[in-house]
């Protein structure tokens, strides 16, 4: 694996814009539907097993970030609440490449194994998240 920072190259995607947009629209689309007190999503999973999902918590544990309840939201469901803070750092950077117009980072080639060893690690939060889920949060 190698991590390098380089400028955007011609015809490369913008991932730092793409992503702050999408990241942005989201947050606003959110904010939006709270503020006009729409029912908040129902989990379809839950509502069929009683028991949660994922993701459940989710939404919760947003808001609470969002009032920098930030025990709270990692209480509601700890692997939002670390993609929340992987989000909002990506945002930051992502800003300020964009408006210093600042080199990129980029991963680069990566192994065979590594890419093993990510999709393995990714499977081991998703599983100790929906264990934590299950077991040690009984308001879902
Ligand atoms: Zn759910």
């Amino acid at each position: 694996m190698q991590i390098v920072r380089r400028p955007l190259a011609p015809g490369e995607t913008n991932h730092e814009l793409l992503w702050l947009s999408v990241s942005s629209g989201g947050l606003a689309l959110a904010a939006t539907w709270l503020a006009l007190r729409l029912p908040w999503p129902i989990c379809l999973f839950h509502a069929l097993t009683h028991r949660p999902c994922l993701t459940c918590g989710a939404t919760r544990s947003a808001v609470a970030f969002f009032h920098a309840h930030f025990v709270t939201a990692s209480q509601w469901n700890p692997l939002a609440f670390l993609f929340y803070c992987a989000l909002s750092l990506f945002n930051v950077y992502a800003l300020a490449v964009i408006v210093m117009h600042w080199p990129r980072l980029r991963i680069l080639r990566l192994t065979a194994s590594e890419k093993k060893f990510i999709r393995g690690s990714i499977i081991a939060l998703f599983a100790l998240n929906w264990v934590y889920l299950l077991t040690a949060n009984p308001s879902l």
